[in-house]
């Protein structure tokens, strides 16, 4: 396997990206920024660091923040009246504290992240799908909520109206992003909430135009099982912007971008649906929960 690029989210992108991880040594995430956010004075990039983390053998098995860590900072935050629906850890707090000073330096998003990935001996590379801002809204029943704001304060309670990737209009791919799609020989979307995770990276403008073009081999992994995602709002989200919430409504917010979608060996039923997308359908055993699971379906990605 070659030149290898990964468009990720959070936690369910990471587990697929781990297992691509061992099967090549020239791997670029492009990773979501929707969903950051500034706390206490520092920027903080969820998806961006998990993807850091993952490569550097350091993510908690929870799917965030780093393994082994302690929330100190975070309970005195509490007890000095601070809020903290954002859990950072200790060691966490180490990156978001570095990055803020670098970009305060006047440096850009990917340069940061890149020298914080040489830093932690990260195989690979992780890429900021922009270094503008661009931020994810929910637009719900409560009013418009940040991504974090709907998902980790409120629990993804609220019901979902509608999506808004703020800042989209401004935003632009970095050519870094750009040369990685460019030069890629397999471009892989990692299983995510397609409308918060990948969407914000397809928003940016060039990056959808670059995917396009490219002629590498294009896989999609689905989300979903059945009429639901493995977890998460992505099947809240999906049917708010009007897709049908299984592989099927995956097919077809990716048409045109990929060449086959990898779904789940139970959703047989779905393949010619899938196929009437004009989008191959493979089938495989999608649900990761052993690293042995990862290298499977990594496998079969960088297969088919
Ligand atoms: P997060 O929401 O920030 O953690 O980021 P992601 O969008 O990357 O991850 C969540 C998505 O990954 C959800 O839509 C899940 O359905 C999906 N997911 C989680 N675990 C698995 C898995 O083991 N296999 C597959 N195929 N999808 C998964």
């Amino acid at each position: 396997l070659q030149r290898v690029v990964a468009l990720a989210g959070g936690s369910g992108s990471a587990k697929l990206v781990r297992g691509l991880a061992t099967l090549t040594d020239e791997l670029t995430v492009v990773s979501n920024v929707g969903d950051n956010l500034w706390m206490h004075g520092l920027y903080i990039c969820p998806d961006v660091d998990i993807a850091t983390y993952v490569l550097a053998g350091i993510l908690h098995r929870r799917g965030w923040g780093v393994k082994e860590d302690t929330f100190r900072t975070l309970s005195q935050l509490a007890a000095l009246g601070a809020e903290t629906w954002f859990r950072l850890g200790d060691r966490d707090l180490a990156t978001h504290i570095l990055r803020t000073k670098m970009l305060k330096e006047g440096r850009r998003l990917t340069e940061v992240t890149l020298e914080i990935c040489n830093r932690l001996n990260v195989l690979g590379k992780v890429l900021p799908c922009t270094d503008s801002e661009l931020q994810t809204y929910i637009k719900t029943n409560r009013g418009e909520l940040h991504l974090q704001e709907f998902w980790v304060k409120e629990k993804g309670r609220p019901e979902v109206l509608g999506v808004r990737y703020k800042g989209s209009d401004r935003a632009v791919a970095t050519k870094e992003v750009l040369s990685a799609i460019q030069g890629a020989h397999r471009i892989v979307i990692c299983p995510a909430n397609p409308i918060s995770s990948i969407g914000p990276i397809l928003a940016v403008r060039g990056v959808r135009e670059a995917i396009v073009k490219s002629r590498a081999r294009k896989v999609a992994v689905s989300p979903m099982l059945g009429n639901a995602p493995f977890s998460g709002p992505a099947g809240k989200m999906m049917k708010a912007v009007g897709l049908r919430t299984d592989s099927v409504g995956l097919a077809a917010f990716y048409r045109g971008l990929v060449n086959v979608v990898v779904i789940d060996q139970e959703d047989v039923k779905m393949r010619s649906d899938i196929e009437a997308e004009g989008v191959e359908c493979v089938l495989a055993s999608t649900l990761m929960k052993k690293r042995s699971d990862e290298i499977r379906l990594a496998t079969k990605v960088a297969g088919v």
